[in-house]
């Protein structure tokens, strides 16, 4: 087999800004070590997230200058609608800024104190405004899906049996949805099989309950399904994608994801009353129902996007980039999670760094290492993000440490990547010299973004 190349020539260049492993001492200094406040333009290679950073296409850019900004009924809401109803056959599709607000919207309806949402992992802005409404978030993930070491094709199913258990213990009136994250962010990125989905939907009707997708990574998802699931081989992407939804009353969608675009995301289901509602509350906080707080430029953006995202050139390059920086650090001893999942490698810090305690940081001493040695910023998603104090003050840790480099779609090269695969195994051929971090300020909550450290003695 020949090189999988990157499926585009490049028109627009942005220059990257190089710095000095002496520079960037200073700047991770100032920064409190904590890359969140480290500036941009500092970065040589940024893989804090691939939410947003998406490169758009000379199409995308078009579109742009197509985009009909009228305030009511504009010609950009109807290629958005068309273009989001090709893909999830929903009859009511609902523009929002970005994917938490159509999260806020239907749990703000959907959800009250004594109410139940499980899921297969919740992200955390899902579970946080499931939280804000007084319900609870349940975490059903399969078993598999909990051993980083452990290799399966779709470690991000839900546990049916599990699912089943729980409705019968919390009582299906006091469940107002189901959801499935499409592939599990905070699972490793790791896919969910159509089985899976018709399993869950399955279990949906005999209860009556209305099942939604959290479709930010439907496409990478529906990729997977096609490379991995018997008898979707010969599916285009855009079929798998139909039939995934076409199980499902609903979807949440950040389309700073997989819609390629930097801004936007949308709510799109089939009950018309809950819709009707959903756009009262999408009055008063996001805009009128055409626009929804996005911009008619931002609706062609992310129409034209959801057309090139299922593109099987385009998925291949991307789910080969993420599998080829993995094979580059698991071929050099480094520990991730394995399989590489859809969007980014997850390093285990635990086995990276073992004499490293939790409550130093192991995942924060990668970030910052890596950060002095390349220039690379990641993020820490352990101790520092999940971490919380018992009544002493000691600290409770999450299961597992993790570094996550999330790769932006369409930005990086083969190069960049080589250079990232560089960077990191030469930290880890120094990692009996790392030392652990002490936090030195931290906010009451959602710590990990302003939080300061200093390295531990
Ligand atoms: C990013 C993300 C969200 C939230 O979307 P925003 O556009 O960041 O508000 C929700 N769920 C998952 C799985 C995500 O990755």
């Amino acid at each position: 087999m020949k090189t999988i190349i990157e499926p585009f020539r490049i028109k627009t260049v942005e220059p990257i800004r190089f710095t000095t492993r002496r520079e960037r001492k200073k700047i991770l200094e100032t920064a409190g070590y904590n890359p969140f406040l480290i500036h941009a333009e500092d970065v040589i290679i940024d893989l804090l997230t691939d939410s947003g950073t998406s490169a758009m296409s000379s199409q995308q850019w078009a579109k742009i200058m197509e985009g009909d900004e009228s305030y009511a009924g504009s010609k950009s809401y109807y290629s958005f609608e068309n273009a989001v109803k090709k893909i999830t056959g929903h009859k009511h599709i609902i523009p929002t800024h970005q994917g938490r607000a159509a999260e806020k919207i239907l749990f703000s309806i959907v959800g009250s104190k004594g109410k139940f949402i499980p899921s297969n992992t919740h992200f955390d802005t899902t579970r946080a405004n499931i939280e804000f409404m007084g319900c609870e978030a349940h975490d059903l993930l399969v078993e598999i899906g909990k051993h980083p070491e452990k290799r399966a094709d779709f470690k991000g199913n839900m546990d049916v049996d599990q699912l089943v258990k729980f409705i019968n213990e919390k009582g299906a009136g006091n469940i107002p949805l189901v959801m499935l994250t499409v592939t599990n962010n905070s699972g490793g990125g790791q896919p969910v099989s159509m089985q899976n989905i018709k399993e869950v939907s399955e279990v949906c009707k005999r209860f009556q309950i209305p099942f939604f997708l959290d479709a930010c990574r439907f496409a990478e998802n529906a990729y997977f399904i096609k490379l991995r699931e018997k008898d979707y081989a010969a599916k285009s992407v855009l079929e798998i994608a139909k039939e995934m939804f076409s199980y499902t009353d609903g979807a949440t969608m950040s389309a700073k994801k997989d819609a390629l675009v930097n801004i936007g995301g949308f709510l799109s289901l089939n009950d018309d009353s809950l819709a009707m509602n959903c756009r009262n509350l999408l009055i008063i906080t996001e805009g009128f129902p055409t626009y929804g707080g996005l911009a008619g430029r931002d609706l062609e953006a992310v129409a034209r996007g959801l057309e090139e995202v299922v593109d099987e050139h385009y998925l291949q390059y991307r789910i080969r980039s993420i599998e080829y920086l993995g094979e580059k650090m698991t071929q050099a001893g480094i520990p991730i999670i394995e399989p590489t999942g859809g969007h980014a490698v997850y390093i285990d810090a635990k086995r990276f760094l073992p004499h490293v305690p939790a409550y130093q940081y192991p995942g924060q001493s990668i970030v910052c290492e890596i950060y002095l040695e390349g220039g690379i910023r990641a993020v820490e998603i352990g101790s520092v993000m999940f971490g919380k104090y018992d009544k002493e003050g000691v600290l409770i840790s999450p299961p597992m440490e993790l570094v996550r480099l999330a790769i932006p779609r369409r930005v990086y090269t083969q190069s960049h990547i080589d250079y990232v695969a560089e960077v990191l195994i030469e930290v880890y051929k120094n990692r009996a010299n790392l030392k652990g971090y002490k936090i030195t300020y931290e906010a009451p909550m959602l710590r990990h973004f302003t939080a300061n450290f200093k390295p531990a003695e």
